[in-house]
Formats: C-alpha cells, structure tokens, sequence
C-alpha cells in the first residue's frame, strides 16, 4: 500500500512508497481505510529534518498526524464498517507519569510519550491505518468534507479548556479576545471564541487572500497592524504565530487579569533586546498569566467534535484551500502564500 514517508533527521527525505506493509494487528482493532491527512507546520519541520523521531529500531516514519478515516473493520463493535473516525495523535508515556495514567497525556511530565506521525508512531499518511479503540474518535457522517480539521480543532479546543480553568482562579468576564495569526489554528481559535460569545479580532500580515475574509464571516475584526498598536487590551490573547515579536508583544498587551495562552512553536536562535523587567511589572501588578498549550487528550477531542458540529459547514470547508492526491504529494507539501489547510486526498 502507499505511504508518505521521511528519514527524521534528514532533510528533503519526503517519499511516496508503494509497497509499504499493511499495518500490523499490534497498532489496534480497527482497521481504517484512510481518505484524508491535513498538513501543518510540525510537518514542515519533520521534512526540514528539524524534528520527528521514527519508531525504534526503524530509519523511517510515515507522516500524517491530522487523520481522516473510514472505517473497515471492528471487531469490537465500538465503531461499524463505513463510519467516520479520526485518530488520536498522542499516546501516553510507559512508565506512565501522574497525567498520562489518568489520560491526560497532553500534559505529559517524563517527555516519553508518542506521537503519530511525529514522535515514534507511524503516522496516518497510509492507504490503511489500524487504531486501538481508546484512541479512535467516532465522528458525525455530517462531517465528512471537514472531518480532517478535528486534530487542530482538538488542539485549540485544549487551549481554550486551559484559558477557562485558569480565569476560573476568580471572578471572570471575559469579553475581548485577540487571536495572533490567522492560520489555520489562529482560524479555529477564533471560531471557537465566536462560539463563546466573546469580541473577537483576529492579527496577521496578510493583506490579500482568504484569511481577511474567513475572519470577517465569523463576525470577528481582521487587523494587519502590529500587537502594540492596537487601541485595545484584550482579555484573552491567543497566540498562534510563533514569531518572536508576536509572542513578546503578546505578552505585553492583555489587560488586567489577561491570560495569554501561546500555541505557535517557534524555531529559537533569534535574540531579541528586551526590558524584560518591564514586562515582570507587568506581569505581576495586573496577575497576569502567560502560559504554554500543546496537544489535546480525548476530553479534548470530544469537544473538537462538538464545535466543528456547531461551526457552519461552508465556513470549515472554505479553510481546506487545496486537497491533493496522494500521487501528488510534492505538491501538497509545497507551500504557497494563499494556503490556508491543505490536505493530502487517499480517495483520489
Ligand atoms: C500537533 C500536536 C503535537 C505537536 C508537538 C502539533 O503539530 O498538532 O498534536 O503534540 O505538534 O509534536
């Protein structure tokens, strides 16, 4: 069958490989037929040769951690052959640390988790995948053209489950909320804090594309001018960029009490001059909360489910910019500058 393929470690590694073997009973149950793998950045990163482990005692790791599946068989019955399902990328460290023996591995302590895709599990780039039933996420036939968005949706929806929990240390009435970035997480965030009844502006350098757009049909403002020039100071910032300037301004920025959730991996090595007892002022003399958020548990994914349910179904479409056959892999993992999702098509 087919896989996309890389050498961690090894840049340019990218292959389509035809005669990769079946997935083996030990992955799990249920036997998936895949029908879509969405792209990101941590991909990006894998083919730069910059991160991604393959699984022990192989050179190779099949990419793909934002699946989309059909399902052939279960022999449990949890799921029938023909429903949708999507796996869970992360699994839970051996030993296994405080979080991940309650299934919290999003917050895993010890580093030893796994990754589909990512961090020595295959990943879901393959004709078929197998899954174990814990980590397979049943989802609406509805869904079909957009199921693809549930892994990133599962990881804002983490985000947000963070930002509450944390403004739940006091009163709390959040009303503004400013989103850094207006990919494809930055677009799921801000959809996700529409659906919270909150005010919602959304920041990025694009001028023209899709991304002023999809900010404006959510009912949010789209802005283009740097962090610090904004006449406003948020109650919530989620910062989806990375980008150094971006995530120090950020900080900066909230009101009082603000909580700024930071999501974008950033690649480091850049050295930025900075008061940064200022911002340790700031910080203090307005309890302040900057905090990191990564990966999303299966309490997470259920709520992904939930809000892509809720969200409108042309609006979650409008954000999948390009769907690519796998016989066109290259393609798929070029980027280009009005690429908002792009995803790698198993059905073509
Ligand atoms: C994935 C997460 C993963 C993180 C770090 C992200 O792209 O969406 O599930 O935990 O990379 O590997």
């Amino acid at each position: 069958m087919r896989a996309v393929t890389v050498t961690p470690g090894v840049p340019n590694s990218l292959r389509l490989v035809h005669d990769h073997p079946e997935p083996p009973a030990e992955e799990g149950a249920i036997l998936v037929e895949a029908l879509a793998v969405g792209i990101c950045g941590t991909d990006h990163e894998i083919i730069a040769g910059d991160y991604g482990e393959a699984p022990p005692g192989a050179s190779t790791l099949v990419l793909g951690h934002e699946s989309l599946g059909r399902v052939l068989e279960d022999p449990g019955g949890t799921l029938q052959p023909g429903d949708l399902v999507a796996g869970i990328v992360r699994h839970p460290d051996p030993v296994p640390c405080p979080n991940c023996a309650i299934g919290e591995w999003d917050m895993c302590r010890n580093g030893r988790y796994t990754e589909h895709g990512i961090k020595e599990l295959p990943g879901f780039a393959r004709d078929r995948w197998r899954v174990q039933p814990r980590f397979a996420v049943g989802l609406d036939p509805a869904l079909a053209p957009v199921g693809v968005l549930l892994e990133p949706t599962a990881v804002v929806a983490k985000a947000w489950d963070h930002i509450e929990r944390i403004g739940a240390r006091a009163e709390w009435q959040p009303q503004t909320v400013l989103v850094t970035g207006a990919g494809p997480i930055g677009l799921l965030a801000a959809l996700l804090a529409t659906q919270r009844g909150f005010s919602v502006h959304v920041l990025d350098r694009a001028t023209t594309g899709p991304k002023p757009g999809l900010v404006r049909a959510l009912g949010a403002t789209y802005h283009t001018e740097s962090v610090a020039q904004l006449d406003f100071d948020p109650d919530v910032i989620v910062e989806c960029t990375g980008a150094p300037v971006v995530v120090l301004d950020a900080m900066c920025k909230a009101g009082p009490t603000g909580i700024i959730c930071l999501t974008g991996v950033s690649s480091g090595g850049r050295r930025i001059d900075f008061d940064a007892g200022a911002l340790n002022r700031e910080l203090v003399l307005e309890n302040h909360v900057v905090f990191g958020s990564v990966n999303a548990n299966r309490r997470h994914w259920g709520l992904a489910a939930e809000a892509l349910a809720r969200a409108d179904p042309a609006w979650l479409s409008s954000l999948i910019t390009r769907r690519v056959p796998v016989e066109a892999y290259t393609e798929a993992y070029a980027s280009t500058p009005d690429d908002i999702k792009v995803v790698l098509d198993f059905t073509a």
